[in-house]
């Protein structure tokens, strides 16, 4: 078999056998096939697209160059969320403990944040403490005491899709649906959950600008899911706005415990997460129905069961549980600046995408990979679309490192302010599967 063979055939448009596409794989992964030859078919691949079968092929080649997790020492059905991700998404930290709570084992693996979006493994490191990395031992006693376990993605799970995502980020060739499609579910396969709760984000922030293209991803995710015998169900959020008040990695932890303490509750992000977390509890057999799934979410929060399994996950993992009691015990950023409205108005529009650069720039995200993150510095955004703003008015409050410049006029930028009310679209645009 021959590469050059590979890339042509798929230059023409011609579909890959599940061999020609192990034959890839493997070799990107081990280095065999030069880098080169991989970004071309890549290419390839964004222009032609793949078949349902090529992305099955392609799913399971990646899933098989590297460990499967085993978590049938774990009782029960676990169930797994993943988001495409978007700017202050931090869903996670209350879905998780929220079903553990519940009764149902959710063995989590996440992402470092790049460029505008954050990941999840840095709002767990602003806990002060707490292992973000853990070894298999410590992530399946995390997964059998508290129901809960989240952890860094391991270098041993979908070896390929590392190699390969690190191509597609500077080849341009990140949009892909049949690519994106594999490299998620390839790592979620090896996981070992049951069950997987997706959330694909839409809209201005997200990998996904349109609704067509989002549940094009949804449906591609959901068969590659179900042909694999894994429960999977999509819903498709939308993504314009930051997710919540926090974008920042402490201040993103102090918003999670607040809604996990029964604040905020008609919120988007709240009710986000209560909705995907009564997915999840249906999927894990806890509930029958949505009413009843939701019942006994809300319940979770109001007993304070959610927030004790929180408590409880990174007290095990080394954390300092006091922090989630005490903020002041978080990382803390050197300066805070208020920002004001300049003039009247109605709150049309947040550019989730610009103040997620901001964020970035101010520390609390990498440009580069090996940037180091500042956990105590973010942004506050006291304003929500649709509300109704005067002059003098805070916006939004900046926490920043000590002596940086906060220029005003690059955060007023990211309003739409219009004369007259503004209707919000709802949350929640498509579910799909089971
Ligand atoms: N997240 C992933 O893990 N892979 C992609 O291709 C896109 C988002």
């Amino acid at each position: 078999m021959r590469m050059y063979d590979l890339i042509y055939s798929k230059k023409l448009g011609g579909a890959l056998s599940a061999e020609e596409i192990a034959f890839w794989v493997k070799g990107a992964a081990e280095g065999s096939i030069p880098d080169e030859q991989s970004a071309a078919l890549l290419m390839a691949i964004c222009w032609r697209g793949m078949t349902t079968e090529e992305t099955l092929a392609l799913t399971l080649a990646m899933r098989d160059s590297g460990k499967r997790l085993d978590l049938s020492s774990v009782p029960g059905l676990k169930v797994d969320k993943h988001s495409t991700g978007g700017v202050g998404d931090k869903t996670t930290l209350i879905l998780g403990p929220i079903v553990a709570a519940c009764g149902v084992p959710c063995p989590m693996f996440s992402g470092r944040g790049l460029g505008h979006t954050g990941g999840t493994v840095d709002k767990f490191a602003a806990i002060p403490g707490l292992k973000v990395e853990l070894s298999e031992a410590d992530f399946l006693r995390s997964l059998a005491e508290t129901r809960f376990a989240n952890s860094a993605q391991t270098a041993d799970i979908a070896p390929a899709d590392k190699k390969l995502y690190a191509l597609r980020d500077v080849t341009a060739t990140v949009e892909s649906i049949p690519l994106i499609t594999a490299s998620i579910m390839s790592k979620k396969l090896a996981g070992g959950a049951d069950a997987l709760v997706l959330d694909v984000k839409c809209g201005s922030t997200a990998f996904m600008k349109t609704l067509e293209d989002a549940t094009t991803l949804a449906q591609s995710m959901v068969a590659v899911g179900t042909a694999h015998g894994m429960q999977i169900r999509a819903l498709i959020t939308r993504m314009d706005a930051p997710l919540g008040w926090a974008i920042g990695n402490a201040l993103e932890v102090m918003e999670c415990v607040e809604i996990l303490r029964g604040e905020h509750g008609d919120s988007e992000l709240a009710q986000m997460s209560f909705r995907l977390a009564a997915e999840m509890l249906i999927m894990g057999g806890a509930a029958r129905t949505l009413p009843e799934a939701q019942a006994k979410v809300q319940a979770s929060v109001r007993d304070g069961s959610a927030l004790a399994t929180l408590r409880r996950f990174v007290a095990l993992n080394g954390g300092d549980a006091k922090a989630l009691d005490d903020f002041s015990r978080l990382p803390q950023p050197g300066q805070v600046v208020e920002i004001r409205a300049d003039r009247d108005g109605y709150i049309q529009a947040i550019d989730g995408r610009a103040l997620g650069i901001l964020a970035m720039d101010l520390g609390a995200g990498r440009r580069d990979r090996n940037d180091v993150l500042d956990l105590g510095v973010g942004i506050r955004v006291q304003v929500q679309v649709g509300q109704k703003v005067a002059k003098g008015d805070p916006l939004f409050r900046i926490y920043a490192k000590a002596g940086v410049k906060v220029v005003p006029d690059t955060y007023l930028a990211t309003l739409e302010l219009a004369a007259g009310p503004t209707a919000q679209a709802p949350w929640l645009l498509a579910t799909i599967g089971c």
